[in-house]
């Protein structure tokens, strides 16, 4: 179906990331898949372009427009090129870290960080999961105890993307304990930089897919940070997450549906030109049909999840909606994906076959940024259940 979503600025953002994406990231990609990182340099170039920090007022280096459009088209190049692995990196530091800079800081802070995130000097993360609490968040234990003008911060985060090449780090923290009656009250954001003592990276963990994204464990041993540091007010971080929360899980369902339709364009090439049985597989009614659905399926999602944009845009968008687009279409990405994969035979179970990279890179979508089940959890909620 003919989007009408995009206006000629935003296409014409798109093209020029793609010729960017396409010199800068397609040909290195598999060495940064076996590497398990990204160089930073990437977003420094990104950076230099004018890819990152779109919603980052100019004063500060950025693009000076709050106009969600412009991050989903590049998460869509990101995903039509097929190098999704790396590019989280820097859908993550866009979509995810981003907003919690330019909505909480002072006008200090600003000042410090938003022309290195605006520049791709500094990378950004956020660090909400620890060993102990995924889903959970209000059962977080790493904690920060103010001591003069520094709070004193121990504990351990993992699973955090870019946390290799992290220079900022948005870290969720209990201030204090909390009660039992209010298990979320006592949590704030502080961030934790690069070189600061105590703070130290364990491993790259190694990963089903998503090779060439760093994601690793934190650890916080005594880590003096100052008081400025602090993002917003002391214990109002759940709140603050609730808040950005949402245009997370729409920077993974627009990822999501546009791997989904990555998948449905390189196989739909496939089965032409592959042949059995003396005629193309293209030519069985199984696969016509079941590309049909795919399309389908691609198409009814994309009408939502553009909508659900356009709702961002406005700041209308409830929590609930984006638990809808979230669910919905991570697990639309497995199906398509897997039926995709099957249609290539054995060749797509092969990594150098684009399709088997997009098929271990989707698994984790429906577990991030909160899993399938928690995002039924959350529209239930709105059902008053
Ligand atoms: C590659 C990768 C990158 C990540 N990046 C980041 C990052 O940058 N920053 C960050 O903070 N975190 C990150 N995460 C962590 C991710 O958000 C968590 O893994 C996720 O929220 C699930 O938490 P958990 O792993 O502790 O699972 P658990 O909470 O232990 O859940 C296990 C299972 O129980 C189910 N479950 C739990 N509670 C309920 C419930 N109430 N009702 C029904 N079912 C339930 C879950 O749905 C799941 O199926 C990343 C994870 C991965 C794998």
């Amino acid at each position: 179906m003919q989007r009408r979503h995009y206006e000629p600025e935003h296409e014409a953002f798109g093209e020029a990331f793609r010729a960017f994406v396409d010199k800068e990231m397609v040909p290195h990609y598999l060495e940064w898949e076996r590497a398990g990182i990204m160089p930073r340099e990437v977003f420094a170039e990104a950076g230099r372009s004018g890819f990152l920090g779109v919603s980052i007022p100019e004063e500060y280096g950025g693009g000076g427009v709050s106009d969600f459009r412009f991050n989903q088209i590049l998460a869509e190049q990101i995903a039509s090129a097929g190098v999704t692995g790396a590019g989280l990196g820097i859908t993550l530091h866009n979509d995810t870290c981003q907003p919690y800079f330019t909505s909480f800081c002072t006008d200090e802070q600003k000042q410090r960080w938003l022309p290195g995130i605006a520049s791709g000097e500094l990378i950004t993360a956020i660090a909400m999961t620890e060993p102990g609490a995924g889903s959970d968040l209000a059962g977080i234990r790493t904690t920060a105890k103010r001591d003069g003008d520094s709070y004193i911060v121990n504990g351990s985060k993992t699973f955090i993307t870019n946390g290799i090449n992290a220079d900022l780090v948005v870290a969720a923290v209990r201030t204090d304990q909390g009660s039992a009656d209010d298990r979320r009250g006592g949590i704030s954001l502080i961030i934790i930089e690069r070189g600061m003592d105590g703070f130290e990276r364990g491993r790259n963990l190694d990963k089903l897919g998503l090779h060439s994204q760093d994601t690793a464990e934190l650890v916080f041993t005594d880590v003096r940070v100052p008081v400025e540091n602090l993002l917003g007010a002391e214990g109002a971080g759940f709140a603050q997450l609730t808040q950005k929360l949402p245009q997370e899980r729409m920077s993974i369902a627009v990822n999501a549906v546009a791997e989904a339709r990555g998948a449905f364009d390189e196989t739909l090439r496939y089965v032409q030109d592959r042949k059995a049985f003396g005629k193309t597989i293209a030519s069985f009614q199984n696969t016509k049909y079941e590309l049909a659905e795919i399309v389908t399926e691609i198409d009814v999602a994309q009408a939502f999840v553009d909508q659900c944009i356009d709702r961002l845009n406005e700041g209308e968008l409830s929590v609930s909606d984006a638990a809808k687009a979230k669910w919905w279409c991570t697990e639309l990405q497995g199906r398509v994906i897997d039926k995709c994969l099957q249609l290539h035979g054995g060749y797509g179970y092969m990594t150098e076959y684009a399709i088997s990279r997009r098929y271990a890179d989707a698994r984790v979508t429906r577990i991030y940024g909160g899993t399938t089940e928690i995002m039924k959890g959350v529209v239930s909620k709105s059902l008053g259940l």
